[in-house]
């Protein structure tokens, strides 16, 4: 039987199994931690902390007085050194909490409070994802308690729990369907009531039969009508708009969002998280960071504290293998960042650090265009990826937008079909970029 998909799209090679079988490990407490106040879509945190201040593990050390925004906490014990512009993973500088640690940690598991979570109050729910500092861990990092509160004339009749995660060498989602099944799904459970929504859905891309086989296990006694919904292995099955064509066969129209046709679209890892924050009162402190590719020895699954350097996350996984070019990326290598400092702390958006060595690192030189088309029959999102391009580029930004770049989801299914090896992703950012700044232009 054929399996519900969407459009176009590509077929790139996993990688998977170099950690789709590795049980989670927890990192080693880290000595040092670097919080950036910004790790989200929204508005800064201020700090709340300055220098010299003795600080706990889950206490909040920034926030800001806006509704897109969220808190950020300390996830060690210990010391905050300084508050200083610090490397992110973006690229820039970011202001950030520095925290030396003192060796000790706390157990949240312990801890948890003898809620009953159906007699929680809607608020009370999103009070405690809020105050966790929750955001969507899928990447895109938006504030989690902003897309649980839709205006009121944006009426939600379905919620997503988007377990595809189609980036080629990432694990961290696969692993924690598969070893959080119940949080999961006690998430989602949270999830459904504070939008007031009685129809669920699991999107799992068909070839993680294991994660699809525990989340059925478990889904009797929390939501016995959710639908666990197997979907073709394709890139980006992951995307929200993809998701949502696939399960629903709802189309986003380009420009609106998922909440414009009813439906809101969370992660797995989100999910679990929104569970620890209302059953332990846990505030969002350490998430599933794949390590891996063919440039890492030791290819992992690791629980890392937010703020922990990139460089020690490497070295617990037996360091970069050998001589030679290295392409390090934050998430995946569709729609990753690449990174040429690991000074940078692992965010909340961190799903994952790939190390690309040998015939994976792409060259650097890139041919002219020979009008293949090949780029327009996977775009996902039917775009012409060619002609935009080139309207990126002599910067035209009337003329990008007016053939749809705007909705271009930056997948990166153009870059990597492309026979002449032309970086059209990257131009379609700058193209998107331009739109953004003619646009700020006109309205001053
Ligand atoms: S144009 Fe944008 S949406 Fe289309 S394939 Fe390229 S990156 Fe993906
Ligand atoms: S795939 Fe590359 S070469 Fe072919 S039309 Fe698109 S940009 Fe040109």
């Amino acid at each position: 039987m054929a399996l519900n998909t969407f459009k176009h799209g590509i077929h790139p090679n996993y990688h998977k199994e170099l950690t789709a079988g590795k049980k989670t490990e927890k990192a080693a407490l880290t000595k040092k931690v670097a919080i950036p106040l910004q790790q989200h879509l929204g508005a800064p945190c201020q700090p709340i902390v300055k220098k010299g201040d003795t600080v706990v593990e889950g206490q909040k050390i920034g926030d800001a007085n806006t509704f897109v925004t969220s808190p950020v906490h300390s996830t060690i014990n210990g010391k905050v050194k300084e508050i200083e512009k610090y490397p992110h993973p973006s690229g820039s500088k970011v202001m950030s909490i520095i925290i030396e640690g003192d060796g000790t940690q706390r157990q949240w598991d312990s801890r948890q409070i003898g809620i009953d979570i159906d007699k929680l109050s809607i608020e009370e729910i999103k009070t405690a994802i809020r105050e966790a500092g929750i955001v969507g861990l899928g990447g895109a990092a938006f504030p989690t308690v902003v897309k649980l509160s839709p205006p009121k004339d944006k009426k939600i009749d379905s919620v997503i729990l988007n377990g595809c995660e189609c980036e080629p060498f990432l694990t961290s989602d696969h692993r924690l369907m598969i070893e959080w099944p119940e949080k999961i799904l006690w998430g989602m459970k949270l999830i459904m009531k504070s939008l007031g929504v009685s129809s669920g859905y699991i999107g799992i891309e068909e070839n993680k039969p294991d994660a699809i086989g525990a989340l059925e296990n478990v889904k009797r006694s929390i939501i016995p009508d959710l639908k666990i919904i197997p979907l073709e292995t394709k890139y980006p099955q992951g995307a929200e708009k993809m998701l949502i064509k696939a399960i629903l066969n709802r189309k986003v129209p380009v420009g609106k969002l998922p909440m414009d046709v009813g439906v809101v679209v969370q992660n797995v890892g989100t999910a679990k998280a929104v569970y620890d924050a209302v059953k332990y009162d846990k505030p969002l402190l350490e998430r599933v960071v794949t390590v891996s590719g063919n440039g890492i020895n030791e290819p992992k699954n690791l629980l890392v504290r937010i703020g922990t350097s990139f460089d020690e996350v490497v070295n617990q996984c037996g360091g970069i293998k050998g001589d030679g070019e290295k392409l390090v990326i934050m998430g995946g290598p569709m729609m990753g960042i690449s990174q040429t400092n690991l000074e940078v702390p692992v965010i909340k958006g961190t799903s994952g650090i790939t190390v690309l060595a040998g015939d994976l690192v792409r060259p650097a030189e890139y041919q002219p265009c020979i009008k293949c088309s090949r780029c327009v029959e996977v775009c996902p999102v039917n775009l012409m990826p060619y002609r935009l391009t080139d309207y990126a580029r002599f910067n035209e930004p009337d003329k990008f937008r007016a053939w749809g770049g705007v909705s271009c989801i930056e997948c990166g299914c153009c870059s990597w079909t492309c026979p002449s090896n032309r970086p059209l992703v990257q131009w379609l950012r700058v193209g998107k970029l331009r739109v953004r700044e003619a646009e700020k232009g006109s309205s001053k």
